[in-house]
């Protein structure tokens, strides 16, 4: 007898584990959850790299992408390949975004990701234990914590503080709707473990018999007939087999969602030719519409003992609005040292509302190879500027006495690049980078709108049984990390599905 699941879930990742978890608790329903990393069932069995909250991981389970951030100039691009995803390597900071965020994606005609709609989701996946009030949760799977006075490091007492002399208000709770300005880094961590996904919502319901969680199975593409999902075609170990279920949902992020689709004929019809999949729905927006956080940095050389390992890198956060912006289209992190590197601190611009799009192309049929990632960084004036705005400033604040009795002089750029603004706009293009928080590229939208791949319920569009939730799904960025608007998306859909069974 054949085994037909009531849903399978492909990655397990923010979004994927979330989701699976919350679908099985209809213990009713059967879930297969498939993964192409390894799995770890225990928080004990997760090795350091994954545990350790207060570096990102991005070699020992990564995906080793790379990406063009301009046309000329390729970067590496980690993705977690484990169970937990990208939640399980991240950084830890553990920002929602804004209302206007959410406001915008319901304005676009996702009817159900208002700020109203969302904020329960993004209550219910946390215990937060320092906030308390309206807007935050205490018995969801993901503990949220902040750095408290005593355990600030130098540099970051000293970024708290020279912020609020230039004018930013100190904000106790990035995650309350209103906040802006100076604040204590939240995190999901407890106390040096990162709590990943696979921690916080797969560890304590391995018990449960409908739901089955599997790792190192990569998914080629899913199975349609009559424009029906009806499974997927899994690689498990060297051998492809395919594998039944009614619903099919894809939460691969927001690089490898798309892939899948093409490979399924779901996409552009030269995408889909050019993977030689036979077309099933003709979606040209597959893989287009791809959002990520452009950064850039100013480097000072630190005074001995003063960036050193295991301090953790970030530990405070400024939350801003550029000359003209919108509210909070900016970050600036202190990170204490780059990570692995020792004898440097940091202060890093980071874009929360670009402009600039960027897609990926579908080359290859091989399922093991990467799409090609083309990150189009900088293609827009006011991006460059606004970052350009963004490391003046972070000049600006490095050189108060506070924070520069902690360096022994500019490590990059120059005081002469960053006094001249043509030149600093060449250092930006040659030097800027992302914060691995691809989104976008199966954008949620009506059927109308010629760049939606799924509609405000994450079903796919032309095609029955089958929805993306994951990044992908985001019509916008939003102006925050994304794991826990990933997290919440998760719920999110949870929720939609329960109530239409
Ligand atoms: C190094 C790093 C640092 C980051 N730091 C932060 C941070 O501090 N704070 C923050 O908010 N955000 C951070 N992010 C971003 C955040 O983690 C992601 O936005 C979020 O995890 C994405 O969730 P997702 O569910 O879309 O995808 P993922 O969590 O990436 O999950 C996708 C899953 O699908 C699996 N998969 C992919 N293809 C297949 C296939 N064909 N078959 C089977 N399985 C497949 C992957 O292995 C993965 O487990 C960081 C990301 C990285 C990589």
């Amino acid at each position: 007898m054949t085994t037909v699941y009531d849903y399978i879930v492909v990655g397990a990742g923010s979004s994927g584990a979330a989701l699976a978890a919350r679908l099985s608790e209809d213990s009713d329903s059967s879930v297969l959850l498939l993964e192409a990393g390894p799995d770890y069932a225990s928080t004990e069995a997760t090795p350091h790299d994954l545990r350790y909250a207060h570096r990102v991981s991005v070699v020992d389970h990564d995906w080793n992408f790379t990406a063009n951030a301009t046309p000329d100039r390729e970067v590496s691009y980690p993705r977690g390949r484990v169970m937990g995803g990208s939640s399980s390597v991240n950084g830890t900071l553990a920002i929602r975004g804004t209302p206007d965020d959410f406001n915008e994606w319901a304005s676009l005609g996702n009817e159900g990701w208002g700020w109203e709609d969302c904020l329960p989701f993004f209550q219910r996946l946390e215990h937060d234990l320092d906030a308390s009030g309206d807007f935050h949760g205490k018995r969801g799977p993901l503990p949220i914590v902040r750095w408290q006075p005593h355990e600030m490091r130098p540099l970051s007492e000293a970024f708290l503080d020279v912020c609020q002399l230039q004018g930013f208000p100190y904000a106790e709770d990035f995650n309350d709707p209103e906040a802006t300005g100076i604040s204590p880094m939240a995190q999901n961590r407890d106390r040096d473990t990162r709590i990943s996904t696979a921690i916080a919502y797969l560890e304590p319901i391995r018990h449960r018999l409908n739901l089955t969680i599997r790792g190192g199975c990569l998914v080629n593409r899913v199975l349609v007939e009559d424009r029906k999902a009806t499974g997927v075609e899994v690689d498990c170990e060297g051998e492809l087999q395919k594998v039944q279920g009614r619903t099919v949902i894809l939460s691969a992020g927001a690089i490898m969602s798309p892939a899948i689709l093409v490979r399924s004929g779901i996409g552009a019809k030269e995408d889909v030719d050019m993977v030689g999949a036979k077309l099933v729905s003709e979606l040209p927006g597959v893989g287009r519409n791809l959002i990520d956080h452009p950064l850039c940095s100013v480097v000072w050389q630190s005074k001995p003992g003063i960036s050193v390992l295991p301090d953790p890198p970030v530990q405070a956060m400024l939350r801003y609005t550029s000359n003209g912006g919108e509210t909070n289209d900016m970050q600036l992190y202190m990170v204490n040292h780059f990570p692995g590197r020792e004898g440097n601190f940091a202060l890093l611009a980071i874009l929360q509302r670009p402009k600039s799009r960027g897609r990926l192309h579908f080359e290859t049929e091989d399922y093991r190879a990467q799409p090609r990632i083309d990150l189009n960084f900088f293609s827009d004036e006011s991006d460059v500027r606004r970052l350009r705005e963004g490391l003046q400033l972070a000049q600006q604040i490095g050189e108060h006495p506070s924070i520069s009795q902690y360096a022994d002089g500019l490590a990059a750029p120059s005081a002469e690049v960053l006094a001249d603004n043509e030149a600093l706009d060449t250092y930006i293009q040659e030097n800027g980078s992302h914060n691995f928080h691809p989104v976008g590229t199966a954008k949620m939208g009506q059927a109308t709108d010629p760049e939606a791949v799924v509609d405000s319920q994450c079903r796919v569009h032309g095609v029955q049984g089958l929805r993306v939730v994951d990044a992908s799904i985001m019509p916008e960025i939003v102006r925050a990390n994304t794991n826990l608007t990933c997290i919440m998306i998760g719920e999110r859909v949870s929720e939609l599905m329960r109530q239409e069974r």
